[in-house]
């Protein structure tokens, strides 16, 4: 029977820098996925740009049940690390708004730093490959995981350590699979329930057709949601046919569940009731003020749901806090997110509990680990969730072993 001391189920960003960590190492490493390509994701993301890191990664972006347990791989590995890491490769890359780091011409670069670090590490790679089983050798503490190569075939290899980066259940058109749950539950683990995340939001009614007539606009607002330790999110909105999108409400989605609100601050810059106060004693027309803030298209639609007079002279100081609070505060119930079809990551997942913190090892059951998305560990939106990968794909090659000959 074929002998590795690692495999990696998963070649997705975590499994890549895990294989290249260990290889480098000198374990031998077989990484196995099922998918056709390497490293699906990271080739769609960031717009084809990858988003791959952020300059500033702190324990407080990413959304976890136990709020300390990335502290210690992200201490161990952080983004400075992974920009030396493309440093010494040449990769070209920019830094935008809010400290992202994003690839100046293709992701695909990422993908061939990672893939020539597997090389040099001299990782093996079996693609298009399933998992049919994996068997826990009680004796031996090792791992006997009969690989499916084609339908029908099959294959068992044996491996002193197994690491499962098999990721989440967002983008299943990417082979996203729950496998890594699955196994996780074989193990006796808790699997803290899941859900979509960074994820479009989608309405129903006049809130619908309010969205779907300005299809395509974008606002820059503050987004906040119902819970009230959630943070609030200053970028922008973007209007689609089935409700709104954009970095806020993406950002928003993490901390949004069913039956709460979202609410937006359509201009979180100014006090509108002061503004419009000003307005009254000028006596100025109202829609040249909505001019000077909005474009068009939005103020139409705004103006035509809630209408205003004309000029605020006569209007009553209470009646223009209601205008304001309107524009200031406007709550809104989505009906739902767009689903994992349009999720980039899951919330919930395995709980870290089951996890030591310092290489993301199984605590009662040793030689297993669980990296990256698979995790109950979400990142916000701006490279967060890509840091993670790389983080705990290191720790926990960090504490791989070589198989125990007899
Ligand atoms: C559209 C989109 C854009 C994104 N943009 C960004 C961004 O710019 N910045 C950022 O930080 N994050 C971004 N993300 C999130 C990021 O891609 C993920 O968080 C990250 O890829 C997770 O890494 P991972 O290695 O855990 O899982 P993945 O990268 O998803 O890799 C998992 C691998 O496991 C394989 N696999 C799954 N099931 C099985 C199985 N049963 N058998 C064998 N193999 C299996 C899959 O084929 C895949 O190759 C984006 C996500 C999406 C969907």
């Amino acid at each position: 029977m074929k002998q590795v001391d690692v495999i990696i189920v998963g070649a997705g960003a975590a499994g890549l820098m895990c294989a290249a960590q260990a290889g480098y190492k000198g374990l031998s490493v077989l990484v196995v996925d099922h998918a056709p390509k390497a490293a699906g994701k990271i080739r769609i993301s960031g717009g084809g740009r990858a988003n791959f890191t952020n300059m500033g990664v702190n324990p407080s972006n990413f959304l976890c049940d136990n709020p300390h347990f990335v502290k210690s791989a992200l201490a161990q590995y952080g983004s400075q690390d992974f920009i030396d890491l493309v440093d010494r490769h040449g990769l070209a890359y920019e830094q935008r708004a809010l400290g992202k780091l994003f690839c100046e011409h293709r992701a695909s670069d990422l993908i061939q730093i990672l893939r020539t670090e597997c090389d040099w590490a001299g990782c093996q790679f079996q693609l298009k490959t399933a998992i049919e089983s994996v068997k826990f050798l009680v004796d031996k503490s090792q791992y006997q995981v009969n690989l499916q190569p084609s339908e029908g075939a099959s294959e068992a290899v044996v491996c002193q350590n197994l690491v499962v980066a098999t990721g989440a259940l967002s983008f299943p058109k990417l082979k996203a699979s729950g496998w890594g749950y699955q196994l996780a539950q074989q193990f006796g683990l808790a699997v803290l329930p899941v859900r979509p995340g960074l994820v479009p939001l989608v309405f129903t009614g006049k809130w619908h057709d309010f969205c779907a007539s300005l299809s395509g606009l974008a606002l820059d607002v503050a987004v906040s949601v119902e819970r009230a330790e959630a943070p609030s999110f200053s970028e922008a909105i973007l209007f689609t046919h089935h409700g709104l999108s954009g970095p806020a409400i993406l950002q928003a989605s993490n901390y949004w569940e069913r039956g709460q609100y979202i609410e937006i601050n359509l201009l979180p810059e100014l006090n509108i009731e002061q503004a419009l106060l000003a307005l009254k004693a000028d006596n100025s027309l109202v829609v040249s003020w909505f001019k000077n803030h909005f474009p068009r298209k939005f103020y139409q639609a705004w103006l035509a749901l809630f209408p205003m007079p004309e000029r605020l002279a006569d209007t009553s100081n209470d009646a223009l806090k209601s205008y304001a609070q309107q524009l200031q505060h406007w709550r809104l119930y989505p009906s739902d997110t767009a689903g994992y079809d349009k999720a980039e990551v899951t919330l919930g997942g395995i709980d870290t509990d089951e996890l030591q913190s310092k290489d993301c090892q199984v605590k009662k059951q040793s030689g297993l680990y669980f990296i990256g998305e698979v995790l109950d560990v979400t990142g916000q939106l701006g490279g967060y969730n890509f840091q993670w990968a790389w983080s705990s794909g290191y720790v926990a090659a960090q504490s791989l072993t070589p198989l125990k000959l007899e």
